[in-house]
């Protein structure tokens, strides 16, 4: 095998003594660590709020005597050791949960195959939830000590930038990324040149070369196409998320699923787990059988190795929402492998085919699921649908036996908690608390954190939320490019006291963020009341080919500028995990209003109730499982309607009445002489302590761990 080179390039200088800034700007472990976010804002605060977040571009743009200053300064020097110290000591423990479970499995590695990594706002190669949801598991499996390594893709567009016209209307810009400015490490041979591979495309070759991301202990390998070896249009393979263009989308889950397997055995490596996050991946199933068939297996031998150790999980509860393509792109990308695969043309298609209304398909998830023997959806009522769906594949048995098996999605306990709140559960609960996330009887000393702390620090994340806001519309209206009510959207009327409730997601239309409009009047008698006054931040993109999501975010909007609103609705435009984690922190109660069973899972609630904010939602997803009658509140029943005028205006009506006769007054009205709202911080606790532990990627990915990947391990027969 090659040796790999992986230099970290320089793209600033330091002054020595604070050096390894460099080997904490590139490994995202400062993601989830306080005290290293606080060294880049002990030096600049404001560089660093105006750069989102970015330690390259920050360590790039500080002023040289900051730097020089910083370096004489003892405080910081010490904390700047200790945060070096504990970074160091994370890399190289031995005692992690992984190493003591599984004495003997040292050897064994996980491949974890996805569309998309949302890791942070700085690194913008997410679209949303399935992201954000593969970042994090990334960073528990680093916790964890797993041997896990992410393949995906770097797009130089990231994904769009969102603002919103006077009149409502989403417009979008494309984002370039610049790559000397994120936390991406070239691969390089030993003569220097870029590692890479190739894929076959019709008619031609495609390369990509290799980036590497260090998140932790685990490496995240990504795949980019912009090279001069292709043609301009495959240059732009890379680019995009989501394309619309059906041949630029199959030629990229190609170079995903061949070219990522070919990418790892170029870096020498032999996974014994293949993960595919959802469908988008699943012909790395193909190149795995390629690659048996050329050692001398035949197809059918080949095709039972390869099942044994990959690993599917599904999203998807909507059949149109599943990841498809037309019989004939797949005739004209796949002609060339049939043979290599030594099976007929009409053999291949049925790998993946599906009869729809308009004919035949060929559907990613179909060939997942064919090909692989372990198979998840992500919440319990997710299994039981996905079961439903995919029963036509295996008719022999009853539904319930159809062999796909929920694990319940989770979050990443260090990313999304508040620091505030993280010092609070270390004094209270455990120093090393986030080591026990998924332990429930850790989080029973949820009781003994006194009302009044606790409070304290709600309050303070509702103001910095309220901050964040206010100087986001001070800084359009400086901008002198904004109509006044765009500066009004973006909440410069919003204040600290009023009960808060946010509302964020991606604008698909079985979101339904127009449900808490359905009784316009009602709700503006709702949020006006003086004594009593309600403030809504909505926040979130449509994709750009979405005319229904579109609409709705201009029905919002519509409502966010009528001043009988009284500025009390906002809009924040641009939703990304930076918004995202001020209002999971900040609000005092989520909202999500998805029609049942559409929301395969939903993660932002788990974000929230974590840092104490109440959940008010639609019993499906992961929410069906979290509430227990005193943890929140829920929205609907355990019904699914037939008919969804008649359902919006049942559950529109329930939203209105729990508002007006449990949230608010509980809000308000229940308050102690020294004006604590005794009773809904006994919610906001038993929230946490039911929630907290269940909904962690820590018990996510031991699951994964203990439920699929030990048995692809067990099945490994492709040595
Ligand atoms: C958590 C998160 C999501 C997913 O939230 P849902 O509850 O699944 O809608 C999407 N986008 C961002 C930026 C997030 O942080």
């Amino acid at each position: 095998m090659n040796t790999i080179r992986r230099k970290i390039p320089m793209p600033f200088s330091l002054p020595r003594r604070i050096q390894r800034f460099t080997d904490l700007a590139f490994n995202l472990w400062w993601v989830w660590n306080h005290d290293a976010q606080s060294l880049f804002k002990y030096i600049d605060k404001a560089l660093w709020d105006r750069i989102n977040h970015n330690p390259i571009l920050f360590l790039q743009q500080v002023e040289r005597p900051l730097l020089n200053k910083a370096v004489q300064d003892l405080f910081f020097l010490d904390r700047f050791d200790a945060v070096i110290e504990k970074f160091d000591n994370y890399l190289k423990s031995e005692k992690t949960w992984f190493k003591n479970t599984y004495k003997n499995l040292d050897n064994e590695l996980i491949a974890y195959f996805s569309f998309e990594f949302g890791l942070h706002e700085s690194l913008p190669v997410y679209a949303g939830g399935l992201g954000i949801l593969s970042g994090d598991h990334l960073k528990a499996a680093s916790d964890l000590g797993l041997p896990l390594v992410g393949v995906g893709f770097i797009y130089k567009q990231g994904y769009f930038t969102q603002s919103v016209s006077e009149d409502g209307w989403q417009e979008t810009r494309s984002y370039y990324l610049n790559f000397a400015e994120v936390p991406i490490i070239p691969l390089q041979d030993e003569a220097g040149l870029p590692v890479m591979v190739g894929v076959e495309l019709p008619g031609r070759t495609v390369y990509a070369r290799i980036w590497q991301v260090n998140v932790g202990r685990v490496q995240l390998y990504l795949l980019d196409s912009d090279l001069e070896e292709n043609s301009p249009n495959d240059r732009q393979l890379t680019s995009r998320l989501y394309s619309n263009d059906q041949d630029v989308r199959v030629s990229q889950e190609i170079l995903l699923g061949m070219g990522g397997v070919k990418a790892l055995r170029q870096l020498g490596l032999t996974p014994s787990v293949w993960h595919m996050n959802e469908g988008h991946s699943a012909f790395l199933a193909l190149e795995r059988i390629i690659e048996l068939i050329e050692k001398g297996k035949t197809y059918q031998e080949a095709l039972e190795i390869v099942k044994k150790n990959n690993v599917f999980t599904t999203h998807t509860p909507v059949p149109a929402g599943n990841d498809q393509f037309p019989i004939w792109l797949i005739d004209k990308y796949f002609a060339q492998t049939w043979p290599k695969l030594n099976i007929s043309r009409d053999q291949f298609i049925d790998l993946g085919r599906q009869a729809q209304s308009w004919g035949d398909s060929f559907v990613m998830p179909v060939l997942a699921l064919k090909l692989s023997e372990q198979r998840n959806a992500v919440s319990e009522l997710h299994g039981e649908v996905s079961r439903e769906m995919w029963h036509w594949l295996w008719l022999d048995r009853p539904v319930n036996e159809v062999p796909i098996t929920h694990i319940t999605n989770g979050i990443h306990t260090g990313t999304w908690i508040a620091r505030q709140m993280n010092n609070l559960f270390q004094k209270y609960l455990d120093p090393n608390w986030q080591d026990k996330a998924d332990d429930p009887e850790m989080w029973t000393k949820i009781d003994s954190i006194p009302d009044h702390e606790l409070w304290a620090v709600r309050k303070h994340l509702k103001r910095k939320l309220t901050v964040y806001c206010n100087e986001r519309a001070r800084k359009m209206w400086l901008n002198g490019n904004f109509h006044p009510v765009q500066v009004l959207a973006s909440g410069v009327m919003m204040e600290p006291y009023s009960l808060t409730i946010g509302f964020a997601r991606r604008f698909a239309t079985y979101k339904r963020a127009n449900l808490v409009f359905r009784d316009y009047e009602r709700l503006m008698r709702i949020i006006n009341n003086d004594r009593m006054p309600v403030q809504i931040i909505f926040s979130g993109k449509a994709h750009p080919a979405d005319e229904p999501g579109k609409l709705i975010i201009q029905q919002i909007y519509r409502a966010v500028k009528d001043a009988k609103m009284g500025g009390r609705l906002i809009f924040l435009e641009d939703y990304d995990m930076n918004i995202a984690r001020l209002l999971v922190q900040g609000v005092d109660v989520w909202m999500n209003t998805p029609r049942r069973p559409n929301e395969a899972s939903g993660t932002s609630g788990m974000k929230a109730a974590l840092n104490g904010v109440l959940n008010f939602s639609v019993l499906d997803g992961w929410w069906r499982e979290g509430y227990n009658g005193k943890n929140g509140w829920p929205i609907g029943d355990h019904l699914d309607y037939q008919d969804y005028n008649q359902q919006d205006d049942a559950e529109s009506r329930e939203l209105y009445d729990t508002l007006e006769n449990e949230i608010i007054p509980l809000y308000y009205e229940s308050r102690s002489a020294d004006n604590l709202p005794n009773e809904w911080i006994a919610r906001v606790k038993e929230s946490i302590r039911s929630n907290a532990p269940l909904f962690s990627t820590r018990r996510m990915v031991k699951e994964y761990m203990s439920a699929l990947y030990i048995k692809s391990i067990e099945n490994n027969l492709d040595k």
